[in-house]
């Protein structure tokens, strides 16, 4: 029910979509009004309640993708084939439909514009959604914190905000981005298809010295690769921050 506190500020909201956005083939932007939504940090996420007409309900975690807009949210989800609640939120959502959302949730996996160090971002496909949401909201404060995104990707065709993230990269003002493709990379990729591995994370990430704090969102697998290549590259276990992207239950 819109507006139960469960516990602090932690409430469930009725949200109505008003705009959905194709991303890539098999991943859409949703955006939607949720009256009395708090706000929330950039790397936050929410829960989202499906109910059916005979009162069965399935809840999903979906990292918010927008920097703050008022009582406006972003989420960006990806197609699981099998699954239960992605096909829907992807495919047949209509404008206007509602459905409710718990959050904003999550303390520790967050940025927020008065952080000074230097930020390493690397995401492994859709876990670039809350890193896009640090972004954002580094732009729309126009903060200075130099960023660095590594995103690993299938194909240049599963790039999530492709064009956006082109243009903020080449506004030159302290955001770096490096694609790594995993399945078909472009004939002017200088490196072919291959999963992230330690070079890769050394040549792009910033130096230890340069006291950087990572946070790294991806699938399950992909969070303890990148981890452990971070490791390597000498940085402290507390200077990374990690988002899991693993399935979460019905209710
Ligand atoms: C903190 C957090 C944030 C998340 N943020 C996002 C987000 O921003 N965008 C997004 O698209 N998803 C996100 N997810 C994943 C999301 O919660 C769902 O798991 C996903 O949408 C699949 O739900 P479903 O009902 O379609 O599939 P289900 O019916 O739950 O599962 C169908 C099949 O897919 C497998 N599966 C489910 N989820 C995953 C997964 N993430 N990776 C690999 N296999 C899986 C299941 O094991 C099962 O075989 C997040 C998860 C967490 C925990």
């Amino acid at each position: 029910m819109a507006g139960t506190a469960i516990h602090g500020r932690l409430s469930w909201y009725v949200a109505k979509l008003v705009e959905r956005r194709k991303e890539t083939p098999t991943a859409s932007s949703l955006v939607f009004d949720v009256p009395g939504w708090p706000g929330h940090d950039a790397g936050q996420h929410v829960d989202v309640r499906l109910r059916a007409a005979d009162g069965y309900t399935a809840v999903r975690t979906y990292s918010i993708a927008s920097a703050a807009m008022g009582e406006r949210l972003e989420l960006t989800v990806e197609l699981m084939p099998e699954g239960e609640v992605s096909p829907y939120l992807v495919e047949a959502i209509a404008a206007g439909n509602p459905l409710e959302i718990l959050g904003p949730i999550g303390g520790w996996f967050v940025w927020k514009p008065d952080q000074r160090e230097p930020a390493q971002l690397i995401a492994g496909g859709s876990g670039i959604v809350p890193l896009m949401a640090m972004i954002r909201s580094r732009r729309q404060a126009g903060a200075s914190a130099p960023f660095r995104l590594l995103y690993s990707v299938r194909s240049p065709e599963a790039i999530y905000y492709a064009d956006e993230l082109r243009a903020l990269a080449a506004a030159n003002d302290g955001l770096a981005v490096t694609f790594a493709y995993t399945r078909a990379a472009p004939v002017d990729s200088t490196r072919g298809p291959q999963r992230i591995d330690a070079p890769l994370i050394a040549a792009n990430a910033f130096a230890v010295s340069e006291n950087p704090i990572a946070h790294v969102c991806g699938p399950t697998g992909f969070v303890e690769a990148a981890t452990g290549f971070l490791t390597q590259a000498g940085y402290a276990a507390a200077r990374i921050k990690t988002e899991r992207f693993g399935p979460t239950g019905t209710s």
